[in-house]
């Protein structure tokens, strides 16, 4: 699983956490609920803009191979090495490939999610006021269901 990815599921199991937790124990983390709400942005950030940092990465990839004309050898799993056969020992290396796209859908989805779930049991314990609870939501990018604030 891509860094990216582990970072958002740490955040977000951590907030599930709390939300599960008892009142006095939500009350302590609410203390920081600045910190864990940067927490989230920035991870929600990382994740959206993973594409964009891995592009980065195989355009210096692409940038050194080219300029320092860089072989790797031609791993062959029937001679398990080199091949034996082919006259080419030597190739390009491959470049790495982006197949993080459904986890990370997946994964930004479970943090602002938990996130939210974690900023309605503060509201219902009464830590937040419903102006309070919309502002938090509305940070990370999210509105509030008016049927959660029952209480
Ligand atoms: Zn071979």
């Amino acid at each position: 699983m891509i860094y990216t990815v582990e970072r958002a599921n740490l955040i977000s199991e951590q907030l599930r956490k709390f939300t599960d937790s008892y009142a006095h124990m939500v009350a302590g983390q609410f203390a920081n609920i600045d910190f864990w709400i940067d927490e989230v942005i920035n991870s929600v950030r990382a994740i959206d803009e993973h594409s964009m940092r891995f592009e980065k990465m195989c355009e210096a990839q692409i940038k050194w191979i080219e300029e320092k004309e860089v072989r790797v050898p031609n791993y062959c799993h029937i001679c398990n090495g080199i091949c034996e056969l082919s006259e080419q020992h030597y190739k390009k290396p491959e470049l790495p490939k982006n197949r993080s796209k459904g986890e990370k859908k997946e994964s930004r989805k479970k943090l602002v999610d938990s996130t939210y779930y974690f900023l309605i049991r503060c509201f219902k314990i009464g830590l937040l006021n419903e102006e309070e609870l919309k502002i938090y939501c509305n940070k990370i990018g999210i509105s509030v269901d008016l049927y959660d604030l029952k209480k």
